[in-house]
């Protein structure tokens, strides 16, 4: 199937659910990037600074940019001035250098706390009782430069579809307890970024708002030589 293709029958899938498509197109050539972008996509995902920045100075200005994946602190100055969207904020540490350089860039930026939700130890993210410490503290009162608009989270890579949607549905019950219990400014939570081409239908389920679609769209990616 071409990138078209494989866009419109995810469209459809999606049609009438809660969930919005980001396009992940890490690793992925521009000429493809503008076959979607063509195919009416604007929201694209990538997971590395460097790729990102490349990508955006040379593709349309009303792309919306993502910033999927792990962020390193002393690299978010290069995405800071146009970034739609930090996915992956997983330190209080990280929140404040994005603030520092919201505030330099004059604008608020959009961010998702990650919550570990799955049982592997290699996935970042904040557990439960650390984002409620930090989400009672003051110190969000002085981070006027971001916006905490959601959370993200990553399930278990496993074939075991249960394990999954628990994990899902977890981070929909924390998302909607803290959203009833936390009213503090810079907190406006509204989306639930959840689910990649293996889960996506579980998360979508599970109420996902953001599902995050690389392979399936753009095809397996290719990092040999890499
Ligand atoms: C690569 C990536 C995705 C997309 O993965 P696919 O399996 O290709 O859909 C989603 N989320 C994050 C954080 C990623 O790094």
């Amino acid at each position: 199937m071409s990138v078209t293709e494989s866009l419109n029958t995810i469209r459809k899938e999606l049609e009438g659910t809660s969930a919005k498509l980001v396009a992940v197109s890490k690793t992925k050539p521009n000429d493809l990037i503008m076959e979607a972008n063509d195919a009416g996509q604007r929201v694209f995902g990538e997971n590395k600074v460097q790729e990102l920045v490349e990508k955006q100075v040379v593709l349309p200005k009303d792309i919306e940019w993502h910033m999927i994946g792990h962020l390193q602190r002393n690299k978010v100055k290069y995405i800071a001035p146009f970034v739609h969207l930090i996915h992956g904020v997983d330190t209080v540490k990280l929140l404040k250098e994005i603030n520092k350089e919201g505030k330099k860039n004059d604008r608020v930026i959009p961010c998702l706390l990650q919550i570990h939700i799955a049982a592997e130890e290699t996935k970042f993210g904040f557990s439960i009782n650390e984002i409620e410490e930090f989400l009672a503290s003051d110190l969000l009162d002085e981070l006027t430069s971001i916006s905490i608009v959601g959370l993200m989270g990553m399930a278990t890579n496993t074939t075991d579809e249960a394990q999954v949607r628990s994990e899902f549905s977890g981070l929909k019950s924390l998302f909607d307890h803290l959203k009833s219990t936390y009213s503090r400014p810079q907190l406006d939570l509204k989306d639930i970024s959840m689910g990649m081409s293996g889960d996506y239908r579980i998360a979508v389920e599970e109420r996902s708002t953001m599902v995050r679609i690389g392979s399936t769209i753009f095809g397996a990616r290719d990092y040999s030589g890499k």
